[in-house]
């Protein structure tokens, strides 16, 4: 299962991750994401990750 977090210091609320991955990630009032969930079924968290323009969420496959 991943652990998934948003640096919310560097987030600059562009929407991409929830735009991706509405399941997981909502961008709030404040401009910024926030994580509801830590895993998705359906989208690869990884490659939102990457999408995210100032690499503001870090994925982490934790270990059995
Ligand atoms: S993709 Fe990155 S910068 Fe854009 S809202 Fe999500 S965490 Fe913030």
């Amino acid at each position: 299962m991943s652990k998934v977090s948003v640096d919310i210091s560097t987030c600059v609320g562009c929407a991409l991750c929830e735009q991706s991955c509405p399941e997981v990630f909502e961008v709030k009032g404040d401009g910024l994401a926030y994580v509801k969930m830590q895993f998705c079924s359906m989208h690869n968290l990884q490659e939102v990750a990457e999408q995210c323009p100032v690499n503001s969420i870090k994925v982490s496959e934790s270990l059995k």
